[in-house]
């Protein structure tokens, strides 16, 4: 692995990522300025499209994910939004030499979530703000900077005037954080190829499984009216307390399992989270309206269609006991992730080339991890029998307040994205 990567080349693309470091963290913080939360994705996107084009010299196409095209898709999760202005962009780097190593796509999420509540936050969460080896913002570590790596890992080598060995690809995707929908739709395009990378920020490591998630809804209806009837009223807020602790025992049931092999060494790999609740409008008033949704994980190899008709029947089960849930049984939906579980292979050749480029670029052990959140490689790997793998810089505070990334892993990551390139594709001489 790596051995045909020519040394003299390596070190002049790997001293081209020092040269260009300042260029890199102001396209780091350029991008970290957009607030591209779920629907708004677009400004970031035309600019990274522009950058794509300009920059690189990259052919560019935008696709705008079309429900309809891609519903019937396993790995599809319904959306309850349009996708209109809302693109995944995708810069292609075509050789125009034979193939002689192996196409690569290079993909980043561009959507972060909400910073909401601002008040528990030190910096201001779109300006990407630099304090010594830390840069804080919204998307700084998810995953903004892993963006920053992949990219100016390929400018390296633009610049450095070589021509790789086969086509590469860069792609920033939209809804990572709630379908996977964007990935899904580039893929669906055509957009495939001999591997992928994805810079995520869960360490310098390779990941070898990650767990699924569903969405659930869950709407509670009581029986409202003024409190001083309070007593033959019944408040949705308080029969909704049955179904959130229903879900709470439902997380510890789930966790007592045998668990799958590769999360094994996790006390807690499936977490449930209450995420959102909604009802009521008025302290002297009787709520008769509550809904709130959650995050369940499952395992690889578990299907989400039977995870979502077991936490369906566990709750009605828990509604059962509850004389007027029995009467009113809460409406159950399901929407965005639609997400599977996937676990690879440890001796896959892109592993051991990651290997390579980690050790030659850093010096130090490579190491395997999970993830107990989901990431777009699930699809690459079980739908589309391309090997992805996620590896990224490190940082802290993610999705909270504070959200930081480490820049000396920034910058580590970039090097090792580009002696994976020059692995992987191969390079032209002359
Ligand atoms: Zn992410």
């Amino acid at each position: 692995m790596g051995e045909k990567v020519n040394e003299q080349i390596l070190t002049q693309v790997l001293a081209k990522i020092d040269a260009l470091w300042e260029e890199e963290l102001s396209f780091l913080q350029a991008i970290g300025c957009y607030p591209s939360t779920l629907g708004n994705e677009k400004a970031v996107q035309n600019y990274v499209a522009k950058y794509f084009q300009e920059e690189l010299g990259l052919e560019v196409d935008k696709i705008f994910p079309d429900p309809k095209e891609i519903a019937g898709h396993p790995g599809y999760s319904p959306a309850e939004w349009s996708y209109e202005g809302r693109p995944v962009v995708v810069g292609q780097w075509k050789t125009d030499k034979p193939k002689i190593g192996k196409s690569l796509i290079l993909q980043g999420h561009i959507d972060v979530v909400s910073p909401e509540p601002l008040c528990f936050w030190n910096y201001d969460p779109w300006d990407a703000t630099i304090v010594g080896n830390k840069i804080y913002g919204r998307g700084m570590q998810d995953m903004k900077s892993g963006i920053a790596a992949m990219v100016f890992a390929v400018k390296a080598i633009k610049e450095s005037g070589l021509e790789l060995g086969a086509d590469i690809l860069l792609e920033t995707v939209i809804e990572e954080e709630c379908t996977g929908n964007g990935a899904l739709a580039a893929l669906e395009r055509g957009y495939v190829a001999d591997g992928a990378l994805i810079p995520e920020p869960f360490g310098m490591s390779g990941l070898i499984a990650q767990v699924g998630v569903i969405w659930v809804r869950v709407r509670v209806i009581g029986a409202g009216s003024h409190v001083e009837r309070a007593d033959r009223a019944v408040n949705a807020i308080e029969k909704a307390y049955i179904l959130v602790n229903a879900l709470k025992d439902y997380e510890k049931h789930i966790n007592a399992k045998p668990k799958h092999k590769d999360f094994e060494h996790l006390e807690h790999p499936l977490n449930v989270n209450i995420g959102l609740i909604r009802a009521g409008d008025w302290p002297s008033t009787v709520a008769s309206e509550c809904v709130f949704e959650a995050r369940v994980g499952l395992y690889p190899g578990q299907d989400p269609y039977q995870i979502k008709e077991e936490v369906k029947e566990w709750l009605l089960q828990a509604a059962q006991a509850d004389k007027w849930l029995r009467q009113s049984p809460p409406e159950i939906t399901f929407y965005g992730f639609h997400a599977e579980g996937a676990a690879l292979d440890r001796g896959l050749e892109i592993f051991k080339e990651l290997e390579w480029a980690h050790k030659t670029t850093t010096g130090e052990e490579f190491e395997f991890g999970v993830t107990t959140a989901t990431s777009d490689m699930r699809f690459y790997n079980l739908y589309y029998n391309i090997p992805a793998t996620c590896y990224g810089p490190l940082g802290g505070n993610m999705h909270g307040a504070d959200e930081w990334v480490d820049l000396e892993s920034v910058k580590a990551v970039t090097k090792t994205y580009a002696a994976f390139i020059l692995s992987w594709c191969g390079v032209h001489r002359g």
